[in-house]
C-alpha cells in the first residue's frame, strides 16, 4: 500500500443511545478529512451532540457503487475517511460493502472501528447460546417466502438471528408460528439501548400471544433469535447411498482414509461417519 494514501475506518455509531460511541469513534470523526454516511441529516444529529463539525457525503444503498468509486479516488489522493450507517456497524444490513471491497482491492487500509451493533447486542442479553449462531439479515417480505425461510431452519442446530421491522413483527412470528413447534424458545429483542427497550425470552407460543396482545410490543425495532433445534441423535444416520459410498471407501482403505475422503464427499460430519465406519467394520467381523 502507498504511504500517500488515506485510510478507511469504518466507524460503529449507537442504535439508539447516543452514550453507545466510543473515545477512538469520536476521535476519529474529528480528525478524518470526510464523513460517508448513510444518511447525512440523520448522522448530523449525532455528530452535532459530539461536537463534530465535519464534512460529510453520502453513500447509501441507491448510490453507492457510484459514491465508493469517488471516495476511492480521494483515499487515493490521500484523504482519510470515516464510513457510518444511519446506527451501528456499516455494511451489517447497511450500506458499505462495495466500499470496502473497493478500499481492499486498491490496497487502500481499511480500519475498523467497532462498537454497537444490533444482533451483538441482543444476543449478548439473549440468554441462548451464542458459541455458534447464524445471522441472516432481515427476513423475506412476502409470507410465502417467509414460511420457506423458517422451513430451511427448521432443524438448524445452533442459535439463529433475523433482524425484523415493526411492520411485519407480527406476521413474522404467525409465519413461524406455521412452520416451527410453538414450544422452541426464542427472544424478542425491542427497541434496545432505548427508552422502551424490551427483552422477552419465551416459547414461540407465548411470544406470538404476547405480541399479537400488546400493540406496544409491535412498536419499534426489532431482534428476533431462535433457539437451535434439538437433534434427535436416533435421526443422525447415514443415507443408503453415503453409506455405501463409506462400505467401497472401506474395502479398499484405512478406516482413517476412507472416513477422509466420505467427509469430503459426502459433506457429512466426520464423527458421524467415524461412527458408521466402526459399525461397518465390526459388522464385517461378525460375519
Ligand atoms: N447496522 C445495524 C447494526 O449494526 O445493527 C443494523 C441496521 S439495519 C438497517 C436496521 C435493523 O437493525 C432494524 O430494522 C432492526 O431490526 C435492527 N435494529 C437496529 N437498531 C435496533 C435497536 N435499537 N433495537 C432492536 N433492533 C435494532
Amino acid at each position: 500500500m502507498s504511504n500517500e494514501c488515506g485510510k478507511l475506518y469504518v466507524v460503529a455509531t449507537p442504535i439508539g443511545n447516543l452514550g453507545d460511541i466510543s473515545f477512538r469513534a469520536i476521535e476519529i470523526l474529528k480528525q478524518v478529512d470526510l464523513i460517508a454516511a448513510e444518511d447525512t441529516r440523520h448522522i448530523k444529529m449525532l455528530l452535532q451532540h459530539y461536537g463534530i463539525g465535519n464534512k460529510l457525503v453520502s453513500l447509501h444503498q441507491h448510490n453507492e457503487d457510484k459514491a465508493s468509486e469517488g471516495l476511492l479516488e480521494k483515499l487515493r489522493e490521500g484523504l482519510s475517511i470515516a464510513l457510518v450507517s444511519d446506527a451501528g456497524t456499516p455494511l451489517l444490513s447497511d450500506p458499505g460493502m462495495p466500499m470496502v471491497k473497493m478500499a481492499k482491492e486498491a490496497g487502500i487500509e481499511v480500519v475498523p472501528v467497532p462498537g454497537a451493533c444490533a444482533l451483538i447486542a441482543a444476543l449478548s442479553a439473549a440468554g441462548l447460546p451464542v458459541t455458534q449462531f447464524v445471522f441472516e439479515g432481515f427476513s423475506p417480505r412476502t409470507s410465502s417466502a417467509r414460511k420457506a425461510f423458517f422451513s430451511e431452519r427448521l432443524t438448524c442446530p445452533i442459535t439463529w438471528v433475523f433482524y425484523e421491522s415493526s411492520h411485519r413483527i407480527l406476521d413474522s412470528l404467525q409465519d413461524m408460528a406455521e412452520v416451527l413447534p410453538l414450544d422452541r424458545q426464542v427472544v424478542i429483542a425491542r427497541e434496545l439501548t432505548k427508552l422502551h427497550e424490551t427483552i422477552v425470552k419465551a416459547s414461540l407460543g407465548e411470544a406470538l400471544k404476547l405480541v399479537e396482545e400488546d400493540a406496544n410490543m409491535r412498536k419499534g425495532e426489532f431482534v428476533v433469535i431462535v433457539d437451535g433445534a434439538v437433534i434427535d441423535k436416533k435421526e443422525q444416520v447415514l443415507t443408503p447411498e453415503q453409506e455405501k459410498i463409506l462400505s467401497v471407501l472401506l474395502s479398499e482403505c484405512s478406516i482413517k482414509t476412507a472416513v477422509s475422503m466420505a467427509v469430503e464427499i459426502t459433506g457429512v460430519r466426520k464423527k458421524l461417519l467415524y461412527q458408521a465406519a466402526l459399525d461397518i467394520e465390526k459388522a464385517k467381523q461378525g460375519r
